[in-house]
Formats: structure tokens, C-alpha cells, sequence
């Protein structure tokens, strides 16, 4: 498997923020978004066998699988189940436009799985039967950009009512206060979460 980077730092993002996690950024993606911040995964890496990558996550507990998109691997299936059988607890990362229906079912995973809104311009990407398939264990996250995108993503909210954590996510940089105050307004039960890596670090590689 090509891999971009693999490091140790704490999850910025979700469920699991703070907790120290070792990540493992494959190369590749079959989503262009318009604000991505990880355009640097999208090509060159290190070709790695899945013996590798899973003896440098001997010490880990916690893994993310990222990308770029994790999912468009050939070797993805093999490695995660190789991670799951090492007693790891494994979070994918994936955006929300391939169909997670074959995923194992294992309390050991974390579907980390995002919705694009309009300001990515990658909606009709989505694969929307996705929604129906993630459970309580897992998180569906929107990345805002702007109030549009709060819309649509109350929308979707309202319309699917996704068994699961819900998370907004106000893009780096943004005032997140309004995105707060209209889902206190809004009575549901979202969490609002700045990416906690890029307030400590920086928007930088490698954390
Ligand atoms: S899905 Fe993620 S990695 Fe792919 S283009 Fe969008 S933000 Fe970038």
C-alpha cells in the first residue's frame, strides 16, 4: 500500500479528541474539495507492505486510518482486519462517498464519516445510503464553511436522522460562534468542535 505518512499524535477531531492515536495517511483520493487541506496525500508516498504498517503500530492502541481516502485501497480490507486481529481500536476516516455497507462488524471500529456540503462543491458524491448504516459507535461529521452549509447540513439532519454522533465542524479559520449559536437554537443534539490539532499546532503535516 502507498502511504503518505504515519505518525503519532492526538486525534483533533471527534469522538476521540485528545486521545493519543497513531495515524496512517494512505496516498490517493477520488474527491477534489474545494477547501482540502491534505492535497499533499493525493499523489507521490512510499510503497509499504501491510507487514510493515502493522508492525509500526505495534505499540498503538488507537489507529486512524486517513487519507486522503482510505477506503480506495486494494489493501485496505486486509489491513484493517490484520489491525482488528493485533487488538487495535481502528477510526476510518472516510468522505462520505463510498459505500461502507462491507465494513466488519467489530466494536473495535469507528466509522469517522463526513458529509460534504455545498461549499466543497463534492455533494453529489455522496453515497447517501450511507446514512442508514451508521450506528452510535460511529460519527458522521459535516465540515462548515458557511451558513449555506449549515443549512444543508440541518437538512440532512432533519431529513435522515442518522442513528449516530453528530459533529459540525467549522472549517480552520472560521468564526465558529455562529455555526454554535444556531445549533443551540436549534435544540438538536450536534456537537459543535473546532479541530483541536490545528489550534494546538498549527495547520501543518505530520500532527
Ligand atoms: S475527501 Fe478529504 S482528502 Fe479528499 S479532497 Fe476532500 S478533504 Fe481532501
Amino acid at each position: 500500500m502507498k502511504i503518505c505518512e504515519m505518525f503519532r499524535s492526538i486525534q483533533g477531531e471527534g469522538k476521540l479528541i485528545g486521545v493519543p492515536t497513531y495515524f496512517i495517511r494512505s496516498i490517493g483520493c477520488n474527491l477534489d474539495c474545494a477547501w482540502c487541506d491534505t492535497k499533499y496525500s493525493f499523489d507521490g508516498g512510499t510503497e509499504m507492505s501491510i507487514d510493515e504498517i502493522v508492525d509500526s503500530a505495534r505499540d498503538e492502541t488507537h489507529i486512524c486510518l486517513t487519507g486522503g481516502e482510505p477506503m480506495i485501497q486494494r489493501e485496505f480490507p486486509e489491513l484493517l482486519d490484520r489491525l482488528l486481529e493485533a487488538g487495535k481500536h481502528v477510526t476510518i476516516e472516510t468522505n462520505g462517498s463510498i459505500s461502507i455497507k462491507d465494513l466488519p462488524d467489530s466494536e473495535n471500529i469507528l466509522v469517522s464519516m463526513d458529509i460534504k456540503c455545498p461549499s466543497s462543491k463534492m455533494t453529489e458524491r455522496m453515497d447517501w445510503n450511507n446514512l442508514a448504516l451508521l450506528k452510535p459507535k460511529d460519527q458522521l461529521k459535516f465540515v462548515l464553511a458557511n451558513e449555506g452549509d449549515y443549512d444543508f447540513a440541518i437538512d440532512i439532519v432533519r431529513r435522515y436522522k442518522p442513528d449516530t454522533e453528530i459533529i459540525f465542524s467549522p472549517v480552520g479559520g472560521m468564526d465558529a460562534r455562529p455555526i454554535a449559536e444556531r445549533v443551540v437554537e436549534s435544540g438538536l443534539n450536534i456537537r459543535v468542535l473546532l479541530q483541536l490539532h490545528k489550534i494546538i499546532w498549527g495547520d501543518k503535516k505530520g500532527v
